[in-house]
């Protein structure tokens, strides 16, 4: 899974990247030179995020420190290998470093994809997924809670959005344009029928009221893109698109 396309805004922080891929996407703020990664996809997309830090002109070694969105294998994995090759910090809320670490795991398994694996869709992610880690239980033992004050390259400010994870947290960047909405808000997953601003399913959720209850909080923000964990970016009202999920 080589193929990734990367979404860019512009603002006077710098610039923030989405790259897409048909699996998991991860965010790119370049300020200066300077680099924050948030998410780095699944283990067998490592190879894949250092394509696209390439592709915007940047190294790896640029990276200040990375945030992660949360602990599941398809936003820890890549970048749980790259801390370990560059050395940066990851950070992510306080409540999601023990998930990061694995002293527990918050993932859908076996039992929670069985009753929907004869899906057509269920069958074509498996095997997409399959060959680039969906089963990794690698954690990120160097996990760390967001440090007072958070100051990395294109300014990103945690929005927590708990729910799909007990510590799951989204991030504003380019002043508030932009929303890194990690799982709590997608535009489209691999096995979803329909497009656009959407609730991932409630067999991938931790705890789907809680999980609502962020995507109403997504309604007050200012934010004009998004910038989810999975599908494509999303130019528009956040607010707007936050309400359109919750009626689905
Ligand atoms: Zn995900």
């Amino acid at each position: 899974m080589s193929h990734f396309r990367i979404g860019r805004v512009e603002s006077d922080t710098g610039t923030a990247y989405l790259v897409y891929t048909e699996v998991a996407n991860w965010v790119l703020l370049q300020e200066g030179s300077d680099l924050t990664l948030i998410d780095g996809g699944y283990p067998g997309q490592a190879k894949t995020v250092l394509e696209s830090i390439r592709a915007i002109g940047a190294r790896p070694e640029d990276i200040r420190g990375a945030l992660l969105t949360h602990a599941h294998v398809d936003h820890l994995g890549g970048l749980a290998k790259l801390q370990a090759r560059y050395g940066f910090d990851v950070y992510m809320d306080p409540i999601e470093v023990a998930h990061a670490r694995r002293d527990y795991l918050q993932q859908a398994d076996v039992g929670d994809i069985a009753p929907i694996a004869y899906r057509p869709r269920v069958l074509r992610w498996l095997t997409a997924v399959t060959p680039l880690g969906v089963l990794s239980r690698a954690g990120l033992p160097d996990a760390q809670a967001f440090p007072e004050p958070l100051d990395l390259p294109g300014r990103p400010q945690p929005v927590a959005a708990y729910g799909h994870t007990d510590g799951h947290s989204a991030y504003l960047a380019n002043d508030g344009a932009v929303l890194v909405s990690g799982d709590a808000l997608v535009s489209g997953h691999p096995i979803s029928s329909v497009a656009g601003p959407q609730c991932i399913g409630d067999a991938f959720q931790h705890d789907v009221d809680e999980a609502r209850r962020s995507v109403e909080s997504f309604t007050t923000l200012d934010a004009t893109t998004l910038f989810p964990g999975h599908g494509p970016m999303y130019r528009g009202s956040v607010a707007e698109a936050a309400d359109r999920a919750l009626n689905r």
